[in-house]
This record gives C-alpha cells, structure tokens and sequence, in this order.
C-alpha cells in the first residue's frame, strides 16, 4: 500500500481500525481519515453499508434497509465536516405527496403533503379544529427538534448530571421529556386516524407511541415540516458517497473481513484478529457491529462493560418482516412511500413488544420507490419494498414465512386497492429475523438495535467507550444518539469528539 502523508504533518498517523461498515462506521472514517488518522474499515460482508444493503434481481434493484430520507440539515452537517457538499454526491429529490396512509377498512386513503396549508386543511376535514392543533404541534416538534440538535444529541454523557443539566430541568416540561408520546398526542387530537398519523414515526425508533418519550414528537418536524427526500439511484447513493469520501480521505475500506477478536494488551486495544488469522494493529478500535456482539462475542467476559445478562434485560427494537417484490406492471394506487395502519392500534403494538407473534392485524409500510425512480425497475414495472414490523426474536419456519407472505400480500389488495396484485408479482424474496441475524451479528434478529425507550435513550443509552478497554469505542445506532441513518453519522461525531475529549454539547464547526 502506498504511504500517506498526515494530514496534519507533525503529528504520527494513528492508527484505528473500525469494525463494520454500516453508516456509523463509514461516518466515522470520512471523519477521523480527514483528521489524519491511518483508517481501516473491515465490514465481514460483501457489501458496505450495513443495515443500508442494496441487491438486485430480474432487472429490479433493492434498497433493502432505509427508504426514508430524513432531516437532511444533520446529512448536511456530515457531509460539511468532511469539506463537501450533499449535491456533490447526491441527486436529491424532495416527494410530493410525502406519504399515503390507507386506514384499515376505511375508503380514502389520506396523503401528507409536508405543506403546511394542505395538510391542516386535511386535518381539520376528519377533525373539525384540527388544522391549527396541527400548526401548534408542528411549532412545538421544531422548537424541539431545534434544542435536541443543538443542545442535546451531539452530546456525549457521561454522568446523569449531564443530561438532566439545568437546560433539561427547566425545559424538560417544554420539551415534553418525561411524559409519553401517545398522551402527548392525545392532547392535542382526539380522531384515533390524527392519533395515529402523529405516532407511526416511532416504528422508526424501534419502540410504540406508549413507550417512547413525548421529546421524541420532534421525528413530525422531519416529515411534516421538512419534508421527505430520496437520492435518485436509490438510498444505496448515500452508502457509495460515504464510501468515497472516506477513501479519498485515506481510509482503507475492506469488505469480507469478518473480525473473531478485538485484542486487548496491557488493558488497550490493540487491534482486531479477522476470522482465517489476519492480525491488524491498531492504536485505537471503534466498533460498528452491534454491541451486544461486539461486547459478548469480540471481548473476553473480563473486558465486557455490558455482559450478556446486561443486554437479556434490554428492549430490542423490532425486527421486521420484509418481502422485496418485483411486479411486472405499474401500481396507480401507491405512491413512493405508502403505509397501512391496522385498527387495533394497542393490540398491534403489544404482538411486537409484549406477546411477540405475527401480528394478526399488522400495520405495514410499502416502498413503491420506481414510482420516482426508473433506475431500479425495468420499464412498466413496479419495485416494491413492504415491511411489517414483527417482534425481535420470533422464530418462523419457512411454511410460515410463505403463509404470512400471503396473508400480508391478500391484505394489501383489499386495504391498498392492490387487486390481483399477488398474481402481477414476477420475483419475491422474503427477508426477517433470522436474516437480519446472520447478516449483521443483530442481537435476537432485531432489525433496529435497541428500542428508544425512557429508559434507553441519552444517559441511559450504553456509551460510545468502554470502561472496560481503553481505546475501544463505539459507533452506531447501539449507542448515542441512536437509531436512523442521519442519527448514525451524529453517532460518529460523539465518538470523534470522545477520542479528542471534546465536551461540548453543539454540533462540531470543524475537525480542528
Ligand atoms: C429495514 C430497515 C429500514 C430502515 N429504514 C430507515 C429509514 O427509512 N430511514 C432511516 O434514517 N433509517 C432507517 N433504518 C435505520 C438505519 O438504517 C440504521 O439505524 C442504520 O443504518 C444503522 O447503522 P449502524 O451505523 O448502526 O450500522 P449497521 O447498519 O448496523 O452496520 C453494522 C455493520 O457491522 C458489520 N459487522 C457485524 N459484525 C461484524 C464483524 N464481526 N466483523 C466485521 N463487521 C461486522 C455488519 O455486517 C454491518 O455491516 C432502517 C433500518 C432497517 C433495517
């Protein structure tokens, strides 16, 4: 390999080695690489990406993790860091419609429009007054969603006096952090259908509207008032822009490298053993593969800060049941992103969080992403990506896989105005727990990682370092911040700014 020369001459190239190529982990390249570090990312798939994977069959390619392009102020912020610009890298398109919702056995389906004189209008026609709780709401998401970027998620905690510092304490009523998103809500609508348009997001986050924090009503900041993006080409354009600016800042990015052992001398990490022998050295180590396997399965039980009985006491995130689907002809009732919400709104929760089953009734989420894009549907075709959200941990067999396929799919035509819909699809793959397993070391399957309840989000999410290793940190959706793929990049700052002891709650201006 040819030598670099530091980027910052004078000082020695340290050496860090990343485990995992997922968004946190290629983050954190383009990151410490620019800064002048010696970078080597080894990611045990084929692919780079993570979670963000892409394939592709019969002419359709599939986007198999994230669709939703959100908040594109945080993408901004990265892409800034490392001295480029988003429009250098992506051909962003902003969808009109943002979204559809089909209401379980209830005629119209409802677009949000991220327009605010739409979308209050929409409102108050299924609730009468509703259009200006929606403008106060929306008020409230931005005021929150401002204070959270600015004060609170690019903070690294250490102590409990870090979170619940005098800005939480004064604000926290304001900010809505100790009540739950579903009463929070019902404060403001009292039409179930308003109800529920304003919780979905928390699928997003892995957890339900009775769990999650009211702060997190920021996520209607990002849909509503934002607005809802998609890189032409598909979401797969961001992982191959993180890529290139991490190798054209130096980094070594190697796939099919599977690490079987982060090695620790004199209490330090000292690099990784990649399974077939390979020894890398390394100054410093930040893992992006999730942490239960990184804690359980890289580190020997005396250097686990979280040991397996740690993580048996967690609430994971959903998994999700996946099928990828090419149709061989145009879908008139979908637009890019579609979703369907089941009647029994509670019901549908507790199967996936307190009595896991294939939910009988499940709400469900359809990508229809060739309906903006040509590129990854052959001509007249449609790309489907439909997604049900299902327990963590749920064993399925392949008869079941194949009922419940059909049981989704029959729900789709009648709810989604789909007829005939199963006998138009010309290719099916069918993605879920176990897979999410295998390909990316996911504790219990869990599609996500953990759920953003109270009592796993900020000071009470495992940290980006361990207490037990020095120089082993961590990035990801495991850690700080959390889940989403802006929110990753957020977490490779926090593990930028733990590496060079820098406190400071704002976002970075610099690398310096
Ligand atoms: C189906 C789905 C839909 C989603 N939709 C959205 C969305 O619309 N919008 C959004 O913003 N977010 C979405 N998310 C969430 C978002 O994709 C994730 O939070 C984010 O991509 C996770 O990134 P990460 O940095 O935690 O790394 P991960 O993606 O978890 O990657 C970790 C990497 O580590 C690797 N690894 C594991 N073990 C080893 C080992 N031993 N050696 C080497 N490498 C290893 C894995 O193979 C993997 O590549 C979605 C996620 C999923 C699964």
């Amino acid at each position: 390999m040819q030598a670099r020369e530091p980027a910052f001459p004078g000082q020695n190239m340290k050496k860090l080695v990343i485990i995992g190529a997922g968004i946190g982990g290629l983050g954190a390249a383009g990151l410490f690489a620019r800064k002048g570090y010696d970078v080597t990312v080894v990611e045990k798939n084929a692919n780079l990406g993570g979670r963000a994977n892409i394939f592709s069959e019969q002419g359709f390619k599939f986007d198999m993790g994230p669709s939703w392009y959100l908040a594109p102020d945080i993408f901004e912020h990265y892409f800034n860091l490392v001295g480029e610009k988003v429009e250098d890298h992506l051909d962003l398109v902003k969808l009109g419609p943002s979204y559809r919702i089909f209401f379980r056995n209830n005629g119209d389906p409802l677009d949000i429009n991220s327009n605010i004189d739409i979308d209050t209008a929409t409102f108050d026609a299924i609730e009468p007054g509703a259009g200006d709780k929606l403008r106060a709401y929306l008020k409230q998401s931005e005021y929150q969603y401002e204070v959270a970027t600015q004060h609170f998620m690019f903070k690294n905690y250490d102590t409990i006096f870090d979170f619940f510092n005098k800005r939480v304490m004064t604000e926290g009523q304001k900010l809505s952090v100790f009540s739950t998103m579903h009463k929070f809500v019902s404060k403001f609508f009292t039409s179930k259908k308003l109800q529920q348009v304003m919780e979905y997001t928390m699928v997003f986050l892995g957890t339900s509207p009775y769990e999650a924090p009211a702060l997190y009503n920021l996520m209607s900041h990002m849909d509503f008032n934002q607005g809802v993006f998609y890189p032409q080409g598909g979401f797969y354009e961001l992982i191959r822009a993180l890529s290139n600016i991490a190798e054209k800042n130096g980094a070594t990015l190697r796939a099919n490298s599977p690490v079987e052992k982060i090695l620790v001398r004199d209490g330090k990490a000292a690099g990784v053993r990649l399974e077939g022998g390979e020894v890398i050295d390394a100054d410093l180590v930040i893992s992006n593969a999730d942490m239960w396997f990184t804690e359980t399965q890289l580190l020997d039980i005396a250097q686990q800060t979280h040991k397996e009985k740690y993580w048996q006491k967690r609430t994971m995130a959903p998994s999700a049941f996946i099928m990828y689907l090419g149709v061989r002809e145009k879908l008139p009732s979908l637009i890019h992103h579609n979703l369907l919400f089941s009647e029994d709104w509670r019901k549908n929760f507790d199967d996936i969080y307190k009595d896991p089953r294939l939910p009988d009734e499940p709400s469900l989420y359809v990508c229809a992403p060739s309906v903006t894009d040509p590129s990854v549907a052959p001509e007249g075709k449609e790309n489907l990506f439909v997604l049900v959200p299902i327990a963590s941990g749920l064993e399925i067999s392949e008869a079941e896989k194949d009922s419940y396929a059909d049981r989704v799919l029959a729900l789709m035509e009648t709810e989604m105005n789909l007829p005939g819909l199963r006998e138009k699809i010309e290719y099916k793959r069918i993605y879920t727990v176990a897979d999410f397993g295998a390909d990316y070391n996911s504790f219990k399957g869990t599609a996500l990682g953990l759920a953003h309840t109270l009592r796993q989000t900020a000071i009470f999410r495992p940290k980006n370092r361990s207490k037990k290793v020095e120089n082993l940190f961590y990035v990801g959706a495991g850690t700080n911040p959390g889940i989403g793929t802006q929110i990753c990049l957020i977490s490779a700052e926090l593990a930028y700014k733990r590496v060079h002891g820098i406190k400071s709650a704002e976002p970075l201006r610099s690398l310096d």
